[in-house]
């Protein structure tokens, strides 16, 4: 079965196990600022907890963070468990990012935070943001911190520039389905010294060392991954997911509950075993993300105008951290590409405003575009060691899917 993600690892990554450990958090950290063109980066276990001690760090409390409402859940999460307020925005029906006017429009008094998110890899309009940004400074006051959300867009640019330090801060998420692994894991990029001493003095005072069997039980865990997403043995993982309960606490506990809460470990600190994963997924970074970038190439070229689909925008800069088409039928869709031995993804299938722990932060507010999108998105499988023999196959059943399919 050809499974819907798959990380890039190879014996580098499992022969980590062998390498010194000495100051790999430290390592891992120099080595991401420099290949995201940041002066520091401070490791997380997990992208959430970053943003979580970047507003804590800076003593921020009740105060409202501007978001999108089409988003991971994790970002609200950290909002609100730092003692935050989020304000969610809605997104467009082009490249899924917040509405600009709508953003400038979400900036209250009360606004200390703006989260840009540069999703599915599109990078969002940073100028604007920016100039939306300074003049409400100067409206209010006070300043307004801009962090970048890039969990999906290491490096997305936009007009050439990169998204990344666009602003006070960035945080990126190194979970096994982004674009880079380090297992777990998540890292807080910044170009200001003040706030990069008080994000890493936050850290180094509230994250604790994790234990020895935490960093074995996380290195085994690369390995079942590694297992599990080779297509041979994937089509058994796959039933296993869908027909059994057995996969539920890894595959469906992460965003369907209903309550506001982070995993149990989020303030233990980055393994080294995961530093040393992530250090060797720098050095494929720029292999991984020209090879997505030519694989959304060859969808858009081969894609033509398909029935009742929404095609995604070809935008330069972006990373195509997924490449998502949209369709009122997605069930039907995900039924027969899976009868085909194609998996395909579901992602963002959720819109925070509608979540029903963040129905008193909607404030009875519509957010049309972002409960569509919940309902309709699909990604395709994009990833490094997808072979140009899957994109045909995946490409040709969705043409065939969108000549035969009754409406
Ligand atoms: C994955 C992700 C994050 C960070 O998630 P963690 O699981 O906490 O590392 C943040 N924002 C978005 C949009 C994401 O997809």
């Amino acid at each position: 079965m050809i499974p819907r993600l798959r990380p890039y690892l190879g014996r580098e990554e499992i022969l980590t196990i062998f390498k010194s450990r000495k100051y790999a958090v430290r390592r891992f950290e120099q080595a991401f600022a420099m290949q995201f063109h940041s002066i520091y980066a401070v490791a997380f276990p997990y992208g959430r907890s970053a943003l979580w001690a970047f507003l804590n760090a800076l003593e921020l409390k009740e105060v409202e963070v501007v978001q999108p409402a089409y988003t991971c859940s994790v970002v609200p999460h950290a909002t609100v468990l730092s003692g935050n307020i989020p304000v969610f925005v809605d997104n467009t029906l082009t490249d899924y990012n917040m509405d600009i006017d709508l953003f400038a429009d979400a900036i209250t008094p009360n606004t200390r935070v703006v989260i840009p998110t540069h999703l599915f890899g599109y990078p969002m309009d940073i100028d604007k943001v920016n100039d939306i940004v300074r003049h409400a400074e100067k409206k209010y006051g006070h300043k307004i911190w801009v962090i970048q959300d890039c969990a999906h867009s290491f490096d997305a640019r936009f007009k050439g520039k990169t998204v990344t330090n666009a602003g006070d801060g960035a945080i990126f998420g190194l979970g096994i389905s982004k674009q880079i692994t380090s297992i777990f894991g998540g890292v807080f990029t910044t170009n200001d010294e003040v706030i990069a001493k008080k994000v890493r003095e936050f850290r180094n005072r509230n994250f604790k060392k994790p234990s020895w069997k935490k960093s074995t039980l996380r290195y085994l865990y690369l390995l079942a991954v590694d297992l599990a997403f080779q297509p041979i043995i994937y089509g058994f993982v796959y039933w296993l997911q869908e027909k059994t309960p057995f996969l539920n606490r890894l595959t469906k506990a992460y965003h369907l509950d209903e309550k506001i809460h982070f995993p149990p470990d989020y303030l233990d600190q980055m393994t080294n075993i995961e530093a040393l994963v992530g250090l060797e997924q720098l050095k494929k970074y720029a292999v991984m993300r020209s090879k997505r970038i030519e694989i959304a190439k060859k969808y858009f070229e081969t894609i033509i105008n398909p029935k009742d689909m929404v095609l995604p925008p070809e935008i330069d800069g972006a990373t195509y951290s997924h490449f998502v088409i949209r369709s009122d039928a997605r069930d039907r869709l995900l039924a027969f590409f899976a009868s085909q031995g194609i998996q395909l993804g579901q992602l963002i299938e959720y819109s925070m405003p509608h979540h029903p722990a963040y129905k008193t932060y909607a404030k009875d507010k519509p957010f049309p575009n972002s409960f569509l999108c919940s309902n309709s998105m699909i990604n395709l499988p994009i990833y490094t060691n997808l072979y140009d023999i899957d994109i045909i196959r995946i490409v040709s059943f969705l043409l065939h899917y969108s000549e035969n399919h009754e409406k």
